[in-house]
């Protein structure tokens, strides 16, 4: 079996640009597993069914703490056997995440950063925004967004959870039985050299939208389908349109209904078509179909290679829980969303953050089995809030004959005139870091994610947030700010040193003089600012997934009460 990387002569440009065929993608090989090799039933910590881009996070995630844990997939490559760009566009949130794991750089290089995006209605640009001139994408390391191939991003985590280890990745591994009780549950593995049984004390089901999980376990949801039919163009043209998003609410050129417009990596664009309620989808994604409707778009004059051609469908659901026994849901089994505002994948990334160190602080004994409960509290309300929020956009741009149809309308021709209306079209609410209101481990000042903003340390060198949380390594991190009374230093020396999973660090504002042996210089206040309201002297307590836990004023029973309370205790 060939082994191939996106390092490769062979894969340089990420896939070979053969029309019609798709994209080319690295493959893994098949390793025989010590099941089959000793010819027993072992017992793993975590199992991870599913090597998609929310299984492989989680399994990077994993592995960057030095958890062991064993990933089954059943393919043996990255994408959905080679057939779609999918999942484009990768939020702030998803690339600090990213960051954090190893693999923002490749991602950085790869992709295209956009952060000007157009609407338009017929000819008439209704609105445009520049989401670098909005304070809550400013302050970040990373940026508002970036546009590339979900495949891309899939295999630089193999290549990363390869290099860090502890994680072992299984292809043509598919799971195709499942039991549970009270002490383990057994999984049964079909691959092209046998069947085996694997047990494991955790079971993340990261298997994508036709999990067998949901029947196994039998977790109750609630789904909905519409008739609303698109088709994805995957493009190369001769000429460079803007590197912005173009969204049409009505475009004339595609019989006034809805068209997106944006530009991924290897100068790929991704033109999605909004097509006739139930469109026959053969029809719509034939060759000289398709050529024609871009024909209408760009013109006759401008040559366009087809790299792929996708016709899809969607529904929204959401389960009632994400959690059944021992299986913990993740990325599309725990929900799934309409296709708009970028929320499939980077929620994906966000739940398998969020679970990461959770299963991390309870294997490593920092906190207790209760501490993964709150995966579902938070997650939970997060695909909930995910699903209305792009539903919500699905009936503005497919609206039921009547008083929805005569919203839009008003919308539309208010729109272009007056900008109170502009917030009200709707083409898709860019997907952000959700906001954990209902957790039972955040304080009342906590559960939003901070920012991987930059400081100095001691000696200006620059760091960002995203290092404090590496050198932290699983633990939560206490940030106290500017001068504290030695009472307090002396309890945070204590606190370092009591066996809590914590580390300190003093933060200090200009001229300020250090007093812990673990500080650093915050000049720009962005630290500070980044973590909302900070009391003067006060304390920030910030998770491995970079989000608030508490604040809070003197280093007292509050700070130890958020700790214990951040731990599920
Ligand atoms: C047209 C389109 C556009 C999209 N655009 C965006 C976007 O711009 N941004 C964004 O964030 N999201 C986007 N999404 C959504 C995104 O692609 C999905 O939400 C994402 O792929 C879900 O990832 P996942 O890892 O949960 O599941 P999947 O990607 O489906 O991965 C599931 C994995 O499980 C494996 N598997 C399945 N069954 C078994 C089994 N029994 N045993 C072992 N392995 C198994 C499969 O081989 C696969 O590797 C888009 C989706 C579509 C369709």
């Amino acid at each position: 079996m060939k082994t191939s990387t996106f390092q490769d002569v062979q894969f340089t440009n990420g896939y070979e640009f053969t029309q019609g065929t798709g994209y080319t993608l690295p493959e893994y090989p098949f390793v025989t597993p010590p099941e089959l090799t000793q010819n027993k039933t072992l017992r793993h910590a975590v199992v991870i069914v599913g090597g998609g881009i929310t299984g492989l996070t989680l399994a990077c995630a994993l592995a960057n703490l030095g958890i062991k844990a064993v990933l089954l997939d059943e393919d043996n490559t990255v994408g959905v056997k080679g057939a779609s760009s999918r999942g484009i566009c990768y939020t702030q949130k998803s690339l600090e995440i990213f960051h954090k794991l190893g693999i923002f750089d490749r991602i950085a290089k790869k992709g295209i950063q956009w952060s000007v995006g157009r609407t338009f209605a017929g000819s008439d640009e209704v609105y445009n925004l520049d989401l670098k001139q909005q304070s809550n994408f400013s302050l970040s390391e990373q940026p508002a967004f970036i546009n590339i191939q979900q495949f891309y991003i899939e295999g630089f985590l193999v290549e990363q959870i390869q290099k860090l280890g502890h994680v072992d990745l299984r292809w043509q591994s598919r799971v195709k039985a499942f039991k549970q009780n009270t002490n383990f549950a057994t999984l049964t593995v079909e691959t092209p050299e046998g069947t085996y049984d694997i047990q494991a004390d955790h079971v993340i089901d990261a298997s994508g939208s036709h999990t067998p999980f949901h029947a196994w376990t039998g977790v109750t949801m609630e789904s909905k389908k519409g008739d609303d039919r698109w088709c994805i163009a995957d493009v190369k043209f001769d000429t460079r349109p803007p590197t912005e998003r173009h969204t049409w609410i009505e475009a004339p050129f595609n019989e006034n209904r809805a068209v997106w417009q944006h530009l991924m990596a290897d100068d790929v664009w991704r033109i999605d078509y909004q097509m006739e309620p139930n469109a026959d989808a053969a029809y719509i994604s034939r060759e000289d179909v398709v050529r024609e409707r871009l024909e209408r778009q760009f013109g006759k004059d401008v040559k366009v290679d087809i790299v792929w051609v996708g016709p899809y469908a969607y529904k929204s659901q959401c389960l009632n829980t994400l959690r059944m026994g021992r299986v913990f849901f993740i990325g599309d089994t725990a929900k799934i969303v309409n296709p708009f505002g970028a929320r499939g994948g980077n929620t994906g990334v966000a739940d398998a953050d969020n679970l990461a160190w959770k299963l991390a602080a309870v294997l490593r004994g920092h906190a207790d089995e209760a501490l993964l409960e709150s995966y579902n509290d938070e997650r939970h309300e997060a695909a909930k809030e995910n699903v209305k929020v792009t539903r919500r956009t699905a009936r503005f741009l497919r609206p039921a004959d009547g008083i929805e149809r005569a919203f839009r309308k008003a919308t539309i021709s208010l729109a272009k005139q007056y900008p109170f209306a502009r917030s009200l079209v709707n083409t898709g609410r860019m997907a952000v870091a959700n906001t954990y209101r209902g957790s039972r481990i955040c304080g009342d000042n906590g559960g939003t994610s901070v920012q991987n903003v930059r400081f100095q340390w001691r000696k200006g060198k620059p760091g960002c947030l995203n290092d404090l949380i590496q050198w932290a390594d699983g633990r939560l991190l206490i940030l106290v700010f500017g001068p504290q009374p030695k009472a307090a230093l002396k309890r945070l020396q204590e606190l370092s040193v009591s066996g809590l999973p914590v580390r300190c660090v003093q933060v200090l504002a200009k001229g300020q003089v250090a007093q812990a042996r673990e500080h650093l210089l915050d000049t720009q206040h962005h630290l500070q600012n980044a973590c909302g309201t900070v009391p003067a002297s006060g304390w920030a307590l910030i998770r491995p997934d970079g989000y608030l836990a508490d604040t809070g004023k003197g280093v007292n029973g509050a700070l130890i009460g958020a700790v214990a309370t951040s731990l599920g205790l």
